[in-house]
Parts: C-alpha cells; structure tokens; sequence
C-alpha cells in the first residue's frame, strides 16, 4: 500500500496526460507556452478567484505573496505555530519577525483568539494555513485583519477545492497562494504553485516579480525572482484539474468509510458542518503514536507525521518559546498521525488500515 499512489493516479489519466505532454514537447514553448495561461484561467473559474498567477512551487509563491505586500525587515508577521515549514520560512527570508499563534487542538488550524493577543504596533499581517485540506477560519480572521488594519493571506498550499459557506479556498482573501507539489490534492508532476489575487494591480506585481521584475525582456523594473511554472507542468495540471471534482470526492468518501470503520478510541479528525475539506491528509491522534506508527508500518501500512516540530520550536527559527507559547501545538506534535489518503484509494485498503488500528486498540 501506498501512502499517496501517484502511480495509480498516473496510470488513470495516463493517455490524456502523455497526450498533452507531448503536444508540448512539440510545440516547443517550454516556458509561458498557451497552456501556463490557459491553466491559470482554468484555476480562476474552478475556486472563483479574479486573477491567478502561477508559479514554480508553493514556496516561492508565498515568497511572492509577500513580496508583492510589501513585507519588510522588522516587519511581524502572524503565523500559526503548526503548519509545514515554508510558512514561517517565507516571512523570515525577508526579514520579518515571527510571531507564533496556537492552534485548535480539534481542527488543527489557527486560532483566531490566540492571533489577536499577538498583534503588537509592529503587526503588518496574518498568515492563515488551511491545514491538511480544511479551511482555516477566514471570517474571524479577517474581521480581526480588517480591525488591525493588517493584511490576511491563506496558505492554501494544501486545500485547493476545499470550501465552506463563503466558496472556496483561495479565494477568500485578497491574496492566497496554493502548492501543485505531487502529493498535494491537485498535484502537477513536479514542482509547481499559484498566487490567487483579487484585484488585477497585485496580479501584475506578482506577475512582474515572478519573471525578474520584468514585463518587458531585459527590461527591469523591479527585484524579482525566476519562479515560473513549466509549460509541461501546465500541461498535466490541466488534464488533472478536468478529474479534479470527481478525486475530491473519492477523497471524501475514503475519509468517510475512515470515520465508518475506525475505532471510537482513536481521535478522528473533524470537518464542521457545511464544510468541504480537500482531504490532503486524514490525520487522527492517538496516545502512542510512535509506538502505534511502527506497529502499522510491520503491517506493510504506511503512515506519516505531520509534523514532529511546531514551528516555534525550529531551530532554524530562533525563537524564543516562552514568548508565544503554542500548547496546542506542542501537544498534537506528539500525538498526531496521518493514514493513506489519495484520490484513487480502494475500500479493501482503508479495511485493511482499519483492522489493524483495531487490533492495536485491542492489544
Ligand atoms: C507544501 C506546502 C508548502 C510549500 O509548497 P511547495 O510547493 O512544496 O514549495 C507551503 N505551505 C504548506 C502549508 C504546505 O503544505
């Protein structure tokens, strides 16, 4: 068993996307060939964002993100304590200070209480992840934006076609950024990322600072970066986009029979009611997790954690704990434990998974 079979998912479009692949390698337009521009028209219309700028990984465009508000040494930034590290690392490449909110110990996201005591005269904006596919609370954090006069960008590096009752994520806030790394709900073949942007003045800033500052050749109006995303790339994000709907929803459904055959005495993850997540990952949290992580891997069952080390607590980081303390996420750092989760799961797999859980409970 796989924990996140690309195989089986290439093996699925397998024709279309060699078919599109090699139309581009005949066209020779390997850099901002038609189908960058198409796919980003495409990404707009599937999550209802304006404009979308795509980029050479999730990383980069967080770094573009910021880039385009300006972000400037000294500068404090809010990010939540429990997310993949590119989320601090962004801000803290361009000089800002971190400042660390703790998490909800049931939805895994930011807590918007814990964001407003951190805002200080120095407080420029709030980074909101939409971790493992849920979306973050983006109501409450904008209200709380919106009072502070800060900006809110979503991370939504891991839920690209989840939704709640205000649409979908991406494009709920001025700007947001998403990740097309191969595991990620909607996954190219190789690095790739996109900006999402409300008004056309900041799509242009991210567009100019994605290609050297540049618009016109050798033309430089601003300091950029080389982050493009490749018009193959392009190429098999748009056949991949086209079964996008229908893997969301053999997520949803492999999540559901998780939440079915589960035993009571692991915590499952929750999803509120009228929400969508994008399922990047199922993660529950145990007692024992290490112990339980390779009691399932002698199964032939693989498992991840995501993630051993809040980001207060990264060395690369240096920060000092005992000012943000972040309980919540220290506690689900020990506890925390992600199962098989991919578009194209079988129902015997997701048995086999939860026997086994079953048989740790019981022993
Ligand atoms: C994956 C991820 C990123 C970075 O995306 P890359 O495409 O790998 O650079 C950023 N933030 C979060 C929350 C992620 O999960």
């Amino acid at each position: 068993m796989e924990f996140c079979d690309l195989k089986r998912q290439y093996g699925a479009y397998r024709e279309e996307i060699d078919q599109a692949m090699a139309q581009v390698l005949q066209s020779a337009h390997y850099i901002h060939g038609p189908d960058v521009a198409a796919l980003e028209k495409e990404l707009a219309e599937f999550c209802g964002a304006n404009h979308v700028v795509c980029c050479a990984n999730g990383t980069d465009a967080l770094g573009l993100a910021l880039m385009a508000l300006g972000l400037k040494p000294g500068d404090e930034v809010i990010v939540p304590a429990f997310s993949f590290f590119a989320t601090a690392e962004m801000p803290a490449l361009h000089g800002a200070r971190l400042r660390f909110a703790d998490v909800d110990p049931v939805l895994f996201n930011m807590d918007p209480q814990s964001v407003q005591a951190l805002i200080g005269p120095k407080t420029v904006g709030i980074i909101a992840v939409s971790l493992f596919g849920l979306l973050a609370d983006l109501k409450a954090l904008q209200q709380i934006a919106d009072q502070h006069g800060l900006w809110l960008l979503e991370d939504g590096a891991q839920s690209f076609g989840a939704r709640n009752s205000n649409g979908f994520s991406c494009a709920q806030t001025a700007l947001a950024t998403t990740s097309f790394f191969p595991a990620k709900p909607l996954g190219c073949y190789g690095d790739g990322g996109a900006v999402f942007c409300q008004d056309e003045q900041t799509a242009q800033k991210v567009r100019l600072l994605a290609n050297h500052g540049s618009q016109q050749r050798y033309h430089h109006e601003a300091i950029g970066l080389n982050s493009r995303l490749d018009s193959l790339q392009a190429a098999v994000l748009r056949v991949k986009l086209r079964h996008f709907e229908q893997e969301l929803s053999q997520r949803h459904e492999a999540a559901q029979l998780y939440d079915q055959l589960l035993p009571d005495s692991v915590q499952k993850p929750l999803i509120p009611r009228d929400e969508r997540s994008a399922w990047a990952q199922y993660t529950l949290q145990v007692e024992n997790r290490d112990e339980l992580q390779k009691f399932l891997q002698a199964r032939g069952i693989p498992t991840a954690i995501h993630y051993p080390i809040p980001l207060h607590r990264q060395k690369a980081l240096e920060t000092d704990f005992a000012l943000d303390p972040c309980p919540q996420a220290d506690r689900l750092s020990q506890r925390v434990l992600s199962l098989p989760m991919h578009g194209m799961m079988h129902k015997e797999e997701i048995q086999s998974v939860c026997d086994a859980l079953r048989e740790w409970t019981l022993s």
